[in-house]
């Protein structure tokens, strides 16, 4: 109903949303697991924070964001997203870590970078931004065949990859209309300017006040590396403000105008601003040094670290090293990883061309399981792994 207001302007579409449906008062909680018919879906509670947040966009109303609001600290702070970016266990909200078996419907999936890229939009904060490329790298195009065919519902973060036996509604429609809608979450129009979300390869032209035109061009290998050129044409000189996400992970940012370095220091989970008259040809350098990491995880996931590279989360997969083919991701906990030895390793360029792999070093396990002493492991990103293979 409020698309179909969007197209025609009528003010009874509007009226509909707020009036029969009673739009401005929902205000659904967190409901841990099954309860009572649709009562904790995921992906049904995200659908309904979107649609607020739409109407939000058209009318402000600090009640609008509760719901939202909700959700994304369940999300973060409350242990809701495994670190893939992925939530829900099938189909309803969980909060215990489990990457096995039922996670992250690839509709919840999709509707959570709807709600990440309107609660941009309404509260303006970076971290959305973090979050939407999180999710999108690591559990949206997971969902999808190496080969790019075939679609999976669950996309857990353990276990054998399985994909729906055709092309049906749920998750493969809304997989496909996402992927389409995902160039219109790199740029952003503030009102002192534009927003640069997403780091990749991409054209735009955005109409700025006083009938000015700017078309900007973004030249990267992002995520391959951090390194990120940004070129300006307005169609006449015009001060705007340029921001640029600066994700949370990144240390030692560095980003120059022209060729000449900006001074004062640039701050991860923050934007960077850059208010200054620009002119056709203006050329920003944004540089997010990328290193090897491990985030600890919690609760299902103690003991356990994630190998990560800027928004990317590597995985392991068994079936490439014999003595590991049969042992679950339990099993896999023993291992130990040495982390002075993660480094760049050949051949990550399985699905993406310039794609990383990693390789790390790993010895026996602190309880005394010794099946993988002297191991020399290869990660590789979500969407390489080949099929019908962990
Ligand atoms: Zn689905």
């Amino acid at each position: 109903m409020l698309a179909i207001y969007h197209q025609t302007g009528q003010p009874r579409f509007l009226t509909f949303c707020i009036r029969e449906r009673s739009l401005r008062s929902w205000n659904l909680g967190i409901v841990i697991g099954r309860r009572e018919l649709m009562g904790g879906d995921a992906s049904a509670y995200l659908s309904k924070c979107v649609a607020q947040l739409e109407l939000h966009g058209l009318e402000p109303q600090k009640g609008l964001l509760s719901q939202s609001r909700r959700v994304c600290r369940f999300l973060t702070a409350g242990d809701g997203m495994c670190i893939s970016g992925a939530a829900g266990q099938q189909e309803v909200w969980t909060n215990d870590q489990d990457g096995r078996g039922g996670l992250d419907e690839t509709c919840a999936t999709v509707y959570q970078t709807r709600l990440f890229d309107r609660m941009l939009q309404a509260e303006g904060g970076p971290v959305y931004g973090d979050l939407l490329e999180r999710t999108i790298y690591n559990a949206l195009f997971a969902a999808q065949s190496p080969d790019g065919r075939r679609l999976r519902y669950y996309v857990p973060m353990e276990g054998n990859r399985e994909y729906f036996s055709r092309d049906t509604y749920c998750c493969p429609c809304n997989y496909r209309r996402r992927i389409s809608e995902l160039p219109a979450m790199i740029y952003y129009q503030s009102k002192t300017g534009l927003v640069v979300n997403l780091y990749t390869p991409s054209e735009a032209t955005i109409n700025l006040a006083g009938d000015v035109s700017l078309a900007v061009r973004q030249d990267t290998d992002y995520p391959s590396s951090g390194h990120v050129v940004l070129r300006l044409d307005p169609s006449r000189p015009v001060q705007f403000s340029l921001q640029l996400r600066i994700p949370r992970w990144s240390r030692n940012v560095a980003a120059s105008v022209n060729g000449q370095p900006l001074r004062g220091s640039i701050v991860p989970g923050m934007f960077l601003t850059i208010q200054r008259e620009w002119k056709a040809g203006d050329q920003v350098t944004l540089d997010m040094p990328m290193s090897w990491r491990l985030v600890l995880g919690r609760k299902r996931q103690s003991g356990r670290a994630a190998v990560m590279r800027g928004p990317l989360v590597f995985c392991l997969n068994p079936a490439q090293e014999e003595s590991l083919r049969n042992r679950d991701g339990a099993d896999l906990g023993y291992i130990v990883l040495d982390p002075t030895s993660l480094a760049d390793s050949p051949g990550g360029e399985v699905v993406r061309p310039g794609g990383k792999a990693c390789r790390v070093k790993a010895g026996r396990g602190g309880t005394g399981v010794e099946f993988c002493s002297g191991l020399t492991l290869r990660l590789t990103t979500p969407g390489s792994l080949p099929e019908k293979h962990r």
